[in-house]
């Protein structure tokens, strides 16, 4: 069998991943990667999304992440994110909310919305529920 690669998934608050996997896959900024064992070292952004890999038993897991980078190394796959929740995590009644309150500052004339910032969160929001609500 092939060598395992470690994958870690750490934000400012919490180590959320710490795992041994077949492949890791995460959104790279330009582009989804995949990393295998003995992957030559890079380093990338990652695009608000899902990063997902393959456990040692098996079975695949799904994280979400947003505001991160990968570390990629020929023996692990470090992910420093902003926030992350792993799939069985999300809160999807707080997602929900997010949703919400972000749809109505986007909607809203107010002068004083930062549309960024609402734009930002929406995407976040939706692609928690997204993942919270997939099959898997
Ligand atoms: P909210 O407005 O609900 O705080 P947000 O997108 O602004 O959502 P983040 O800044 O991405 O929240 O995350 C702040 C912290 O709250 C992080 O630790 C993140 O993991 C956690 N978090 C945010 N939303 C959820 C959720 N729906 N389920 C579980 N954890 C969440």
């Amino acid at each position: 069998m092939a060598d395992k690669i470690k994958i870690e998934v750490v934000t400012p608050e919490k180590l959320v991943v710490s795992d041994d996997a077949e492949i890791v896959v995460a959104p790279g900024a330009l582009g989804e990667f995949g990393a295998l064992s003995g992957h030559t070292p890079f380093l990338s952004t990652l695009k608000t999304g899902t990063l997902r890999y393959v456990d040692s038993n098996g079975k695949e897991r799904y994280v979400f992440i947003s505001g991160g980078f990968a570390e990629v190394l020929p023996d692990k796959v470090s992910v420093l994110a902003e926030s992350a929740e792993r799939k069985s995590e999300i809160d999807i009644d707080r997602a929900r909310t997010a949703l919400e309150r972000a749809e109505k500052r986007l909607q809203s004339d107010d002068k004083d919305i930062d549309i960024n910032r609402a734009q930002s969160a929406l995407e976040r929001a939706s692609y928690r529920l997204k993942l919270a609500e997939a099959d898997g």
